[in-house]
């Protein structure tokens, strides 16, 4: 296959693409799914939201647990929480989080990476380049 070929054969993949997905799109987190159980929070869609974020469960946790002021912990795909929460509160807290660790404040893409160096954490964006310092917890 030529040169020409290959170009011709990617203009008709890329045709292919829906419209939407050729525009960038919009980082959306999924809210939380939440079932209450004897004084108990259980994040059911824990999974699908750590995926999107993708970010290290420990990390998240360490920064969730204490800014939401309970303890829990990791079962199986769901996040168990000590007390009950309003949904509003907990898509709250992940959105901050989302802000302050996952988001590029230069462009706006999740699409970073934190970086440890001299003991300091950078967050650096795969997509424009930016990188700024993080606070560890
Ligand atoms: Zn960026």
């Amino acid at each position: 296959m030529d040169l020409h070929d290959y170009n011709k054969l990617l203009d008709r993949a890329y045709e292919k693409i829906p419209e939407n997905a050729k525009q960038s799109s919009r980082f959306e987190i999924p809210t939380v799914q939440l079932r209450i159980e004897s004084k108990n929070t259980f994040i059911t869609n824990f999974n699908k939201i750590i995926n999107t974020l993708n970010r290290d469960a420990r990390h998240f946790l360490g920064i969730f647990l204490k800014t939401a002021g309970t303890m829990g912990e990791i079962r199986g795909q769901q996040l168990f929480l000590k007390g009950i929460y309003k949904e509003q509160v907990l898509n709250r807290l992940i959105e901050s989080y989302t802000k302050a660790y996952v988001l590029c404040d230069v462009c706006n893409k999740p699409d970073t990476q934190i970086q440890r160096e001299a003991k300091k954490l950078f967050l650096k964006c795969g997509a424009c380049g930016a990188r700024r310092v993080i606070k560890e917890k």
